[in-house]
């Protein structure tokens, strides 16, 4: 049996698997402070036999393993989490293998395993929604180094009719900033799932999105892009990004065929968890 811990800024899911990686339970609990949040993850596991545990963790986080916190969340502005043990924590409960990686490279896993990029061996997973994040899968492997890749942090260049600041309090014009959801919001001073008749959001949301996946086709080369979060329910962003992608790559080097390159998750909300098991096999 695998355990999985898909560890968000407002939900925890925990779920258990049989060795195929079905899921046999699962539960969802509120993100408060450690020892409240983790005092029910320890009473979910604590009713199974565990082999081992895979974590996709929001972050930052430390996944360096040649460090000494790493399996720590680090500089984390979430009340009690910051510099918070995660890995030792599970650890000391059950004394399994631990896998530990970011929330979205644990959904960039399971979709090359279970969902929209099934037979490759490489993939981005970005998710546009309260921030943007990206996790990547490169021959196979998670993509980790030093750190893990921070890709909703690249810098765009601005609209030309895009009269917002931008709201990430660490860089001027990175996308996360311009084009997370609160940014859409404070944008246009609308909810965004009330947006979406209005051309003009989407086109500027395109605009930046299209700049973003240059960088990353351009540094990587993935096999798929899968676009997810709740902006991306958005499915009319879908066209405008790949037609954006195209104008600005300019023919330079050649890429999948869009339609089949730049893709919304195959498995929906269930990506993350999924990956978080893939991770707990991985892990033995
Ligand atoms: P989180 O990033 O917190 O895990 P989500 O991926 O659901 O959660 O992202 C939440 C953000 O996505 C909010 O800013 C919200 O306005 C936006 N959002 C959620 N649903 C939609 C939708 N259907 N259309 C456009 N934006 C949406
Ligand atoms: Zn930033």
């Amino acid at each position: 049996m695998y355990g999985a811990i898909e560890a968000g800024g407002t939900k925890f899911v925990c779920a258990v698997s049989d060795e195929k990686l079905n899921i046999l339970e699962r539960v969802s609990i509120k993100t408060t402070v450690p020892a409240e949040t983790m005092n029910l993850v320890f009473e979910f596991f604590d009713k199974f036999k565990v082999e081992a545990v895979g974590i996709g963790s929001f972050g930052p986080i430390d996944v360096n393993k040649k460090s000494k916190t790493y399996g720590y969340i680090t500089n984390t502005p979430k009340k009690g989490w910051a510099n918070y043990d995660f890995v030792g924590a599970m650890k000391k409960r059950y004394n399994v293998p631990i896998g530990w990686t970011t929330d979205v490279n644990a959904a960039a896993l399971g979709e090359l395993k279970k969902g929209a990029a099934v037979g490759l061996d490489s993939c981005i997973y970005l998710t546009v929604g309260t921030g943007i994040g990206g996790g990547a899968v490169v021959n196979g492997k998670l993509l980790e180094g030093y750190g893990h890749p921070e890709m909703g942090h690249v810098l765009v260049r601005k609209h030309e009719a895009d009269k917002y600041a931008g709201n990430c309090p660490f860089h001027e014009t990175c996308l996360e900033g311009v084009a997370a959801g609160p940014a859409i919001e404070a944008r246009w001073g609308k909810k965004a799932y009330d947006l979406t008749d209005k051309d003009e959001v989407w086109e500027i949301e395109a605009y930046y999105l299209a700049q973003a996946l240059m960088t990353y086709t351009l540094i990587l080369s993935p096999e798929r892009i899968i676009l997810g979060g709740g902006v991306m329910k958005q499915l009319q962003l879908f066209p405008l990004v790949r037609k954006e992608l195209e104008k600005l790559m300019a023919n330079y080097v050649s890429m999948p065929n869009l339609d089949e390159y730049i893709v919304p998750p195959a498995l929906g909300d269930n990506a993350g968890i999924t990956g978080c098991l893939l991770l707990a096999k991985d892990s033995i």
